[in-house]
């Protein structure tokens, strides 16, 4: 049984259920935010309310936006041809942040699973569809997980893009930068050896 008041009991059991964060931490950031100015614990408060009320998905893009259309399909300079379909928006964010993407992305929302009933009308993949059909795209790179649900999405969205006139690429598949050859598995270094590129 906690020593403290039923309030902040609530705050520290709601606090737990956050990932990485135990009971301890929880507690210690209940008295934090105990302690805190109104201004700041109202702002938290509001802000983790508007996470779920404010935000939606961009709907050319299905990345999380605070407006019909996200900042990477607003922004103008934005290469249109290009299109990089990831699964998830995290994936999206750690593709932004090497800056070495200029096009646009689609977002399918999951991989296709058939063990969890995920098939793939249950992904933005007729959106994708859509697309093709409306906008100028030349190039599609599949960046889905190199795992199994991934693969099979790839090879899902391979098949049907086929008939179209476009060109379709997949992130490549290798040895790690920093990494050392002897501590790679060999399914990643056959791979490598496969995809080898000219110097
Ligand atoms: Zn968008």
């Amino acid at each position: 049984m906690d020593p403290y008041p039923k309030t902040i009991v609530r705050l520290i059991d709601l606090l737990n259920e956050l990932p990485g964060i135990g009971r301890k931490s929880a507690t210690r950031m209940a008295f934090h935010i105990l302690h805190a100015s109104h201004a700041y614990s109202d702002n938290l408060a509001e802000a983790i309310r508007a996470v779920k009320h404010s935000l939606r998905l961009c709907k050319r893009c299905f990345n999380l936006s605070d407006s019909e259309l996200c900042v990477i399909c607003r922004n103008p300079k934005r290469d249109p041809r290009i299109l990089c379909v990831v699964e998830a928006p995290n994936d999206l964010i750690a593709i932004e942040q090497t800056g070495a993407f200029q096009g646009l992305y689609h977002v399918l929302h999951g991989s296709i699973n058939p063990l969890q009933g995920i098939g793939p009308e249950k992904l933005k993949i007729e959106e994708l569809f859509q697309r093709l059909q409306h906008e100028p795209i030349q190039e599609i790179i599949i960046a889905t997980n190199p795992n199994a649900s991934g693969t099979a999405t790839a090879l899902y969205l391979q098949n049907r893009l086929q008939p179209f006139p476009i060109r379709l690429t997949r992130l490549a598949q290798g040895v790690p930068v920093g990494g050392e050859i002897e501590f790679i598995d060999s399914q990643t270094l056959s791979t490598s050896l496969k995809q080898r590129t000219e110097f």
